[in-house]
């Protein structure tokens, strides 16, 4: 197991634990860099970094991932040591937030329509506070019994074009590169693999200030991770990985630091950060090796 993950899920979004509750888990996996990367929401993050002061050998890089779209799919963007308190960042997410509510209500509606008979106020409740999304959706199609688990209803209800899929408010992958990069972020492109024609659609991001490329994700096998190195070296890209771990679908997920990520990715990510001029959290001051 590694000691660095870089994408990880809390219930802010959609992940099981709460800020707190992963972070004094990723401490006790022997975890000592760590990205809370929600979807589009920075609320994980002040809970998270209060608890992270009782452990000062670990370090929490606060973060973000944007939901996006290109033409035909999803993109997702990673920003990294972003200022959470900024206004525009603000701005976006609360905007993001009452469109995924909004969102998921005409999914459950397409859902009904389909002869699923889940309540808004079931996936109300499965939410609670969390910055609603698909995965709370398929908890209520789990529960009710009407799949057996969460790629089933992807693949044949929530996912990308599926029958209850539905847009959201959209933004290009370029304006959440602008959006990141103003924010004081290092804008990475996370798990590249699940963008179509992504050689073209990273050069494209790279004209608009991508710093990085999600290599070492948990579901790339090696001959991939060695192609997508080969674009970040020539593209000037430094390459970030993590788990994506929510905690929902335990049976199959990847645990935090078990994504094979390399142990000089802290540093070389740090090394970008600093060349950036990022505001940089202090616990990483003394990180230079
Ligand atoms: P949303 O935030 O509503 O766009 O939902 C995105 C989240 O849904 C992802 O981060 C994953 O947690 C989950 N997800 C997306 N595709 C799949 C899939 N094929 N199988 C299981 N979970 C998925
Ligand atoms: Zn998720
Ligand atoms: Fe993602
Ligand atoms: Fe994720």
């Amino acid at each position: 197991m590694g000691s660095i993950d870089l994408h990880l899920h809390t219930s802010a979004s959609d992940g099981r634990l709460t800020p707190a509750q992963l972070v004094d888990m990723v401490y006790s996996r022997g975890l000592r860099i760590v990205a809370i990367t929600d979807h589009d929401t920075v609320d994980g993050i002040e809970p998270a970094l209060k608890q992270a002061e009782r452990y000062p050998a670990l370090m929490m890089i606060p973060g973000i991932e944007m939901s996006t779209y290109a033409p035909g799919c999803e993109v997702h963007l990673l920003g990294y040591f972003i200022d959470y308190t900024h206004p525009k960042l603000a701005g976006f997410c609360t905007r993001m937030r009452s469109d995924r509510v909004e969102r998921a209500r005409a999914m459950v509606k397409k859902l009904n329509g389909l002869g699923l008979n889940i309540g808004w106020e079931q996936v109300e409740t499965i939410a609670g506070d969390s910055n609603i999304g698909r995965p709370h959706i398929a908890m209520a199609l789990i529960e009710k019994g009407y799949i057996n688990g969460f790629d089933e209803a992807f693949e044949l209800y929530l996912g990308y074009g599926k029958p209850a899929y539905v847009d959201r408010f959209k933004i290009t992958p370029e304006e959440a590169v602008s959006l990141i990069a103003e924010c004081g972020g290092l804008p990475v492109l996370a798990h590249p693999l699940t963008v179509d024609n992504y050689p073209a659609v990273i050069a494209g991001l790279c004209t608009a200030g991508l710093e990085g490329l999600e290599i070492y994700y948990k579901d790339f096998s090696r001959d991939e991770r060695r192609v997508l190195l080969r674009i970040a070296e020539k593209m000037n890209l430094v390459a970030t990985g993590g788990s994506d771990y929510h905690g929902i679908d335990n049976s199959l997920e990847v645990l935090p630091g078990d994504a094979g990520v390399p142990e000089d990715v802290g540093k070389k990510l740090l090394a970008r950060a600093r060349e950036k001029g990022i505001d940089i959290p202090g616990s990483f001051e003394r990180y230079t090796c």
